[in-house]
């Protein structure tokens, strides 16, 4: 009889870049110093660059290889552009504190809205990003301003790097008409824990059917560990919430949804249960996002066929395809249902 031992779950580590460039300029700030020091000391290979918007010398033999070691390149630079996109629905302003992930997450948007510069940016100057934040902040007051930190990266995964998020929950606690938002698939929350926060900044994770974290997230931390660390984040005293996204109609959706949910009351902690909120995301695609995944991920299974989506004309130019109204609504409703169901309290901001 052969005696089964039991796999302990993996453990996702911490991103570790394989190549570090740094603009000069970056150097004069003490991140910046701080950042370099840590490449050394970890023997990583360091390359000196005029601005962190021109990377151009990967290596790689081709595109597939290059794109690959991108998502490993992690570039240290100064943020010129001090003027915050705005991030409907879930804020009002993204803040911008890094570009680009690890993840190869197929469905990402990043893919297309970084084109080819695919790899991490991560800036330095965290007191200028701030100043602009306050002043955005100082402008609708005494309304309440909101800051997404998680528009275009997931600046949890790069929080040992840079501790900018840090800096912001710390500045967000003491702005009485501040706040701060964002997102993870990561659960890397350990620097976060002991930060005086106010309740001013809401930490979200991503959370999925198991059919579409297994088949289309690879690079992100697993199921368990986003929910372990979202109980940690809850008895920190944060506000917590949670972002479906992108729901995918699969076989088995309707389990599958459900299932998530049942996971997620049976793995919370008392804490998280109150004052939490949902966001709930439909997947949508572009032709040209669905050219670019079909290359980067060619064995991909995320469903991108036309014909069988809606096509909702965008306001400021390519329109996207979403699932017709009819699935749209069941997933909506069924998704709405199972949450209430197991959660009373929560909120649900939206369903786009
Ligand atoms: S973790 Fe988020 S930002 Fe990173 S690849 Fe996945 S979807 Fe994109």
């Amino acid at each position: 009889m052969s005696v089964q031992t039991a796999r302990p779950p993996r453990s996702t580590k911490v991103f570790i870049p394989e190549l570090v460039y740094f603009e000069p300029n970056a150097l004069n700030y003490p991140k910046g110093v701080r950042i370099m020091e840590w490449a050394k000391k970890e023997g990583l290979p360091i390359r000196m660059t005029t601005s962190h918007n021109r990377i151009t010398n990967l290596p790689g033999d081709n595109e597939f290889a290059k794109y690959r070691m991108a998502k490993n390149t992690l570039v240290v630079g100064v943020r010129k552009t001090l003027t915050f996109d705005q991030s409907k629905p879930s804020a009002e302003y993204a803040i911008p504190i890094a570009t680009g992930c690890m993840a190869h997450c197929h469905y990402c948007y990043l893919q297309t809205t970084l084109g080819a510069k695919p790899y991490i940016r991560v800036y330095v100057n965290t007191d200028e990003i701030l100043q602009a934040a306050k002043k955005y902040i100082d402008e609708r007051a005494p309304e309440i301003t909101r800051f997404e930190a998680a528009c275009t990266s997931d600046p949890l995964g790069l929080e040992h790097i840079s501790g900018s998020l840090s800096e912001l929950i710390e500045f967000m606690a003491d702005e009485p008409y501040g706040r701060l938002r964002f997102v993870s698939k990561f659960h890397h929350v350990e620097p976060l824990l002991n930060l005086r926060h106010n309740g001013h900044t809401r930490i979200r994770f991503s959370v999925n059917a198991d059919y579409v974290i297994k088949q289309f997230e690879p690079g992100t931390s697993t199921f368990a560990e986003r929910i372990e660390a979202a109980g940690k984040i809850a008895k920190a005293g944060y506000p917590l919430g949670f972002i479906i996204a992108p729901i995918i109609w699969h076989e088995g959706w309707e389990e599958g949804y459900a299932h998530l949910l049942e996971k997620l009351k049976e793995a919370l902690p008392r804490e998280a249960v109150k004052d939490l909120t949902f966001e709930l995301i439909q997947h949508r695609f572009t032709k040209t996002a669905k050219n670019v995944i079909l290359k980067r991920y060619p064995k991909t299974k995320l469903e991108m066929d036309e014909a069988k989506r809606k096509y909702k004309w965008g306001r400021w130019g390519q329109g996207k395809y979403v699932y017709p109204d009819e699935q749209a609504q069941a997933l909506r409703e069924h998704i709405t249902e199972q949450i209430f169901d197991k959660f009373p309290e929560a909120t649900i901001d939206y369903f786009t």
